[in-house]
């Protein structure tokens, strides 16, 4: 085989993480490539203007941002920030012929209190919330640090976290069982299930939904869901420019095709025939993707299961309730999300229909950060809304990938528009050619445009951030393979998925520590 270029480490995939593990790595001195297969780089990090003749760049896929410890962006020295929400979630509701809402505001404070009591007659279950989001933030604080360093067995980290109770509750019982003990509201229950069902096709009985809820809780110490100043692609700009500050050489349109390992190190070849070499290749991209390109089985896992919707608006629109749009817009907007619902939309996605009242969750960016619109745009006040659908899963868009992708739109439009005064139709910007400002995307799409498996968000089924006895010796940062010389470095790695640049960071450290 004929070698062109030698690195201390190849980087597949030119996602957050991807450049996250090509930063460290470069700046403890390694010389590395980062080879990504699309024209550009991001994965699922990216900006872009969908409405070319709008100066509005959104965040295509991701969002907002919780996961990201302080210490990745400190160690690297990135310009990123993240804003906080003054509202947490608003849920509209619609009981006997009447509009009310529950807003939840970021820090519990009268008005959250009194939509409690309005919603539920008494305080006690607002008391029930405070209680139980008290004691999952103290296991927050506890459990982050633990992320950036190598993995414990479950028995060592529930010891030295120290809250035996909480860690039962959410590692070992259904989050569904839990829920439905501490909780009495329908809605309320609801609301508190949204966080183990983000991109999870699951019963809430099932213990993957724990998985999705604890990493929803636990990010960054405080679990709070924040807005990335500048947009999602404001964060890749900056890794960027810090792997490069230090020497990574970055090169697109590099699709691997081939992966070869042996003891003189790996080597791959991209689709255009270009072959590099190095002592080590961190995978970005999903293990499925690394298992096939190695000719291995790929892991099971779950398919994606949602409906990502972008929508560019000429004004907010008035709701039903009354309530202050900017007030139930700044925060998640829950919608056909209660308890019951979720598990009646999970059974008939389950028996292969997109469910009619679809489960759906928003938030406008522009309220938080307006930088992601021309002042021009500001001025007129536009705004944008991103929409996330949930328990929409792979299978429902097979037989007929843009048929079933308009289908789920339009559940997901109906949802929201029987929440509106005025039709979301009717605030959509409209574009030159007439059409209005709003694209979907599938998990299909995820797969064809990011190479998301089945367009599962997080690669593959996330795992507990521990070890169980049996894999002690395979897992120290959860980024081994069965090759000593190839680590996932993706949100597939365990304790992966989200932005985090968790995965990215713990790979470089199982090659740093190897050398
Ligand atoms: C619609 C959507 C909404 C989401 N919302 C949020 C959110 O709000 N907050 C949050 O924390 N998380 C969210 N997530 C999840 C989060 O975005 C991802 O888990 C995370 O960004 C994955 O980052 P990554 O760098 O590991 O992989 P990716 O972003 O998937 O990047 C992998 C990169 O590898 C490249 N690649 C793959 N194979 C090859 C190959 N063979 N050769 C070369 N290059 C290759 C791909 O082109 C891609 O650029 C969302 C995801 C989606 C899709």
């Amino acid at each position: 085989m004929s070698l062109d270029q030698k690195y201390d480490a190849i980087v597949v995939g030119g996602g957050h993480n991807g450049l996250v593990a090509a930063a460290y790595l470069a700046k403890a001195g390694k010389s590395v490539v980062l080879l990504e297969g699309a024209t550009e780089l991001g994965g699922a990090t990216t900006s872009v203007r969908p409405f070319p003749e709008y100066d509005a760049k959104l965040s295509r896929y991701s969002y907002l941002v919780s996961l990201l410890p302080d210490q990745i962006v400190a160690d690297l020295g990135i310009n990123f920030k993240t804003l906080e929400r003054s509202i947490a979630s608003y849920t509209p509701i619609r009981k006997d012929g009447e509009d009310s809402g529950l807003l939840i505001s970021q820090r519990w404070d009268e008005r959250t209190a009194e939509d409690f009591r309005k919603l539920t007659g008494s305080d006690k279950e607002g008391q029930a919330w405070q209680g139980f989001y008290n004691e999952i933030a103290e296991l927050a604080e506890r459990i982050a640090p633990y992320m950036l360093k190598p993995l414990k067995s479950a028995s060592e980290l529930k010891s030295e976290i120290g809250l035996p109770d909480v860690w039962d509750y959410l590692m070992e019982r259904p989050i569904g069982e839990v829920i439905k003990e501490r909780f009495q509201d329908d809605v309320v229950r609801g609301v508190v299930l949204t966080d183990a069902l983000i991109g999870t096709f699951v019963s809430a009985d099932d213990l993957q939904a724990n998985r999705c809820f604890l990493y929803h809780l636990i990010g960054n110490g405080t679990g709070q869901w924040r807005v990335p100043q500048g947009g999602m692609g404001a964060l890749v700009i900056e890794l960027k420019r810090v792997a490069e500050l230090n020497g990574v050489k970055i090169n697109l349109n590099s699709y691997v095709t081939d992966i070869d390992s042996d003891e003189n190190g790996v080597a791959v070849t991209t689709s255009s025939g270009a072959k590099y070499s190095a002592q080590d290749l961190l995978f970005a991209g999903a293990p499925q993707t690394l298992a096939k390109l190695r000719g291995k089985s790929a892991p099971k896992s779950l398919e994606g299961s949602q409906m990502k919707i972008n929508m560019l608006l000429s004004k907010l629109p008035q709701l039903k309730s009354g309530v202050d749009p900017k007030l139930a817009f700044a925060g998640t907007f829950h919608i056909n999300e209660s308890y019951s619902q979720l598990e009646n939309s999970y059974q008939v996605a389950k028996s292969g229909q997109i469910p009619g009242d679809l489960p759906l969750e928003m938030y406008c960016h522009t309220l938080t950060d307006p930088t992601i619109l021309s002042p021009e745009l500001n001025q007129r006040g536009f705004h944008t809304l991103t929409l996330f659908g949930l328990h929409t899963p792979a299978a429902l868009f097979d037989k007929d990938p843009e048929g079933s992708k308009e289908l789920a739109k339009k559940a997901a439009i109906e949802s929201l528009n029987q929440y509106l005064a005025e039709p979301i139709e009717s605030v959509l910007a409209v574009c030159k050619d007439g059409s209005l400002a709003i694209e979907a995307k599938s998990p299909l799409d995820l797969e064809n445009d990011l190479g998301l498996p089945r367009g599962n968000i997080f690669h593959r089924d996330l795992d507990f951030p521990f070890i169980d006895g049996t894999e002690r010796n395979e897992l120290t940062w959860g980024s081994e393979t069965d090759d000593s010389r190839i680590f996932l470095a993706g949100a597939g790695a365990r304790r992966g998925g989200g932005v985090s640049g968790i995965a990215g960071h713990n790979a470089a450290m199982a090659v740093l520590s190897k050398h």
